[in-house]
């Protein structure tokens, strides 16, 4: 099995402990960047009577407040745009003249922000990582790429220069055209690979015989890489993508287009190996979602990613809170020998449910149900009455029952399911059953909740 590497080659040959300095090094440069070039941080750091100066180590800077969430870039932008005239925020660093591409996440609430805000060298080193993992997946010049994301002003646009860093010709067939003219396309144009969500990959596996006359596996790609959602983590999902279309699938992702983690070869999930850790602090700084107290990191630890650009011009991150929970894994990837750290996305803290006192991701509840195909078909929604995060129990599940079961099995069925989660999740859901195909199915990200409150 190929063994994944750090995408900046010195740190190949560095221990963790100098690989640790060299992130010090470069945090103590990007502050004192930050502090002369913006506004925003200036402010920050002055309001905590602190100047960049005077932290010397990962560990001092872990312990300056949060300085930076979603609400704050929507804050910072308004404010550039209302004194400045440009929608970057306060917090930009560079002139505006400098950004290169700028692009928000699709399918987020709210207003969008603009956090992939790219000068330059901030392009060139993200696209230096997507190369290098295209490269793991043997994907290299020459070969041709189906990418069927939302493109334009979206965030995994950032990657479309990177495919091409790499020799790899983009087809972008944008998700939004269909489920018929992604098909088509990859017909005519014969790519090696693709990139996608999981959720469209499983569509395709179903509509490709009905439209194309053709299974997924006949299209003969050599990679497929997801994004987007937690689904190839779960070891069904996993199989099940990678049987159909007869290659690896690979799990990558890009917080903030300031790192890049994927994962690796091996049959098993060990979770996205985060390849440029001179990048961005990321997963070097996790706090407790609920206090934003630092934590501890080692092994197995789970806790709220908090973002701090090392590297970056246009919108560097200092502290930022990004409401994703991860799970950090410090030891080398038992499947391809990876010795930097891994992450598995647990969820978003805005998707986290409170049950009876315990906190409750989605994902977990997706990950046992996924555990009982075929007799289910791995598609549910959580029924939500009132705002979340607090639910009065029971938590309602919707769940489609697989094909060929016998509907009176489904009573010893549910009792199987509810034990598991019982046991797994700690609660006990009520179960309301649905038809194999009923719950709708996105091309984007299938959503987790059925909403039932205004
Ligand atoms: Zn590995």
């Amino acid at each position: 099995m190929k063994k994944m590497r750090f995408v900046t080659d010195s740190l190949n040959y560095m221990s963790h402990d100098e690989i640790v300095q060299h992130q010090e090094t470069k945090l103590l440069k990007q502050m004192k960047y930050v502090y002369n070039n913006s506004e925003f941080y200036r402010e920050k750091f002055n309001e905590n009577g602190v100047h960049p100066q005077e932290i010397r180590s990962i560990e001092d800077f872990r312990k300056l407040p949060i300085m930076m969430d979603k609400d704050q870039e929507r804050k910072s932008q308004q404010e550039s745009m209302e004194r400045y005239g440009h929608p970057f925020g306060m917090h930009l660093s560079c002139s505006p003249d400098d950004v290169v591409l700028t692009a928000t996440t699709s399918g987020t609430t709210g207003v969008p922000t603009f956090t992939y805000t790219l000068a330059q060298s901030d392009q060139d080193n993200i696209s230096t990582a997507v190369a290098h993992m295209l490269e793991y997946g043997r994907i290299t010049a020459g070969d041709r790429l189906l990418f069927n994301h939302a493109l334009g002003v979206y965030a995994t646009s950032a990657a479309i220069p990177g495919i091409r860093h790499a020799g790899v010709l983009p087809i972008d067939v944008d998700v939004r055209a269909g489920t018929s003219e992604i098909l088509r396309y990859a017909q005519l144009t014969k790519p090696n690979a693709a990139m996608m969500t999981p959720s469209l990959a499983e569509h395709l596996i179903q509509k490709a015989p009905e439209l194309i006359g053709k299974t997924v596996g006949e299209l003969n790609l050599s990679a497929l890489y997801t994004v987007g959602e937690i689904a190839i983590g779960i070891p069904e999902v996993k199989k099940k993508i990678e049987d159909a279309y007869g290659c690896r699938v690979y799990d990558w992702i890009a917080p903030t287009a300031g790192t890049v983690a994927f994962s690796c070869d091996s049959d098993d999930y060990h979770g996205m190996h985060c390849v440029t850790p001179d990048f961005d602090l990321y997963p070097y700084d996790l706090v407790d979602p609920d206090t934003k107290q630092a934590l501890e990191i080692k092994d197995g630890v789970i806790g709220e990613a908090i973002y701090t650009s090392l590297d970056r011009k246009a919108v560097p991150m200092l502290r930022m809170a990004s409401g994703d929970i991860v799970q950090v894994f410090t030891n080398e990837c038992p499947g391809c020998g990876f010795k930097g750290y891994r992450v598995k996305v647990v969820g978003r803290s805005d998707d986290m449910l409170i049950v009876k006192g315990v906190n409750v991701y989605p994902s977990a509840i997706k990950k046992v149900i996924n555990n009982f195909t075929p007799h289910v078909t791995g598609e549910m929604r959580i029924v939500l009455n009132d705002a979340p995060p607090r639910v009065t129990p029971p938590l309602v599940v919707k769940m489609e029952h697989g094909l060929n079961i016998d509907t009176n099995d489904l009573q010893n069925l549910e009792e199987k399911i509810k034990y598991a989660l019982k046991h797994q999740v700690r609660m006990t859901p009520e179960i309301i059953w649905c038809a194999p195909g009923t719950l709708e199915k996105s091309m984007g990200k299938t959503p987790l909740f059925e909403k039932n409150y205004n």
